[in-house]
């Protein structure tokens, strides 16, 4: 074995046989050939028997699987990958729709391509890197962007310096990988969105929430909506559209109400149904009133690790037992957690436990999840990260 080569502890290949991504540090006996990290390696049972062949790196995951098949990561490889994940999306309507350019193309282990993710945003690509071996990648990856999505693609802009490990000691540089002369207003069903992808956070919008949205729009018909960690305000203008009586959006950075508000003017102009304030949440859920009658939750993630869970669930149980307080009789709730450490089951006991709080009489009527551009890799359930509750107040 003259390659790069990673072998197992005897017994350890068990997960890989039932093809979870990851190699963690524990699993592994030595590392031959000297790989630095963001290389290929080929992957041995303790029998020297081929397993997989991926990307290594430095820390508790050491290797993050590309393929169980012994092939080789050529460019062909990328192009394949890129171009199946391309077509999911334009299976499943979100890709090559006049109404919708806004789609998620690559979701990391979803798309067996662990540590990337490229977002879309009309004739833009604006791509991160989780991992060091995807930012060596990069160019190729690129490329095969390029050639698959074709001539409606004119923007690859490279964003990975706040989610690349950050003691890598490599350069990070954001910048455009393809054009650069971008116009940024993408179309999401039928709603515009001015995207900020040098600025905004994470790629430059929450596509996660779309098919959430989507839904609220349906509920929004003469209703007073407060949308609470309203970003771009993504649910307000789907509720303006749905004839909500009055939009209220709420974020504690100036910035993300600068962003809602121009969001707005784009679909809505001059539309006096809405309003929207920079505050704290709790501040506000503190001092407003109990007019609302459809509320919408959704935080930034609370717990980013497994140590923080415990005040995670105190967080989201706060919160939404202040929801429940000021909530009107026939009220509907949106509560959303995209804490991936936060379970399903964790999540639903901290919603539960502070609609008991609030003695309020509640029912669920939708249990919400992330959407289909955003898929679950079955054998890699950690993927599974957007929780959401559809909530009937009585
Ligand atoms: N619902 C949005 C995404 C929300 S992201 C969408 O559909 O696009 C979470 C938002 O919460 C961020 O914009 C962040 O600025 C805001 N935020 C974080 N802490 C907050 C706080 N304490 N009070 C109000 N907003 C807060």
């Amino acid at each position: 074995m003259s390659e790069k080569a990673v072998i197992l502890k005897r017994g350890k290949e068990e997960s890989l046989q039932r093809f979870h991504p990851w190699i963690f540090s524990g699993a592994i006996q030595r590392i031959e050939g000297k790989p630095e990290e963001g290389d290929i390696v080929t992957v041995y049972t303790n029998e020297s028997k081929f397993i997989a062949r991926g990307h290594i790196q430095v820390g508790s995951i050491a290797v993050r699987v590309l393929t169980f098949e012994d092939e080789p990561i050529t460019d062909e490889f990328w192009y394949r990958r890129i171009e199946t994940a391309y077509h999911l999306r334009t299976s499943i309507g979100v890709a090559q729709n006049p109404i919708n350019d806004t789609y998620r193309l690559v979701h990391g282990e979803g798309d067996n391509l662990p540590g990337l993710v490229i977002d879309i945003y009309g004739d833009t690509a604006v791509m991160q890197a989780h991992s060091v071996g995807m930012h060596v990648n990069r160019e190729i990856i690129a490329r095969a962007v390029k050639a698959t999505i074709g001539d409606s693609l004119k923007n690859i802009y490279y964003k990975s310096d706040t989610t690349l490990p950050y003691k890598a000691d490599i350069d990070k540089g954001n910048g455009y990988l393809l054009g650069g002369n971008a116009g940024n207003i993408s179309t999401e069903y039928g709603l515009k969105f001015h995207i900020d992808w040098l600025r905004g956070q994470k790629t430059g919008f929450f596509v996660d929430q779309r098919e959430n949205r989507s839904l609220l729009e349906k509920y929004a018909k003469g209703r007073k909506v407060l949308n609470m960690f309203c970003y771009t305000g993504g649910f307000s203008i789907y509720a303006l559209r749905g004839g909500a009586e009055l939009v209220h959006s709420v974020d504690s950075s100036a910035k993300a109400i600068e962003l809602t508000n121009a969001n707005v003017a784009i679909n809505y102009p001059e539309d006096l149904r809405h309003a929207a304030y920079a505050e704290d949440a709790f501040d506000y859920l503190e001092r407003m009133g109990n007019n609302y009658n459809l509320i919408i939750l959704d935080p930034p993630a609370f717990a980013k690790h497994r140590d923080s869970l415990r005040n995670a669930l105190i967080g989201y149980r706060r919160l939404n037992a202040k929801a429940f307080e000021k909530i009107q009789p026939g009220g509907i709730l949106f509560t959303f957690s995209c804490s991936q450490v936060v379970s399903k089951e964790n999540f639903r006991t901290a919603v539960f436990t502070a609609a008991a709080i609030a003695k309020r009489k509640v029912r669920i009527l939708h249990q919400l999840t992330q959407p289909a551009d955003h898929p679950v890799n079955i054998y890699h359930p950690e993927g599974e990260y957007l929780k959401g509750l559809v909530l009937y107040v009585e």
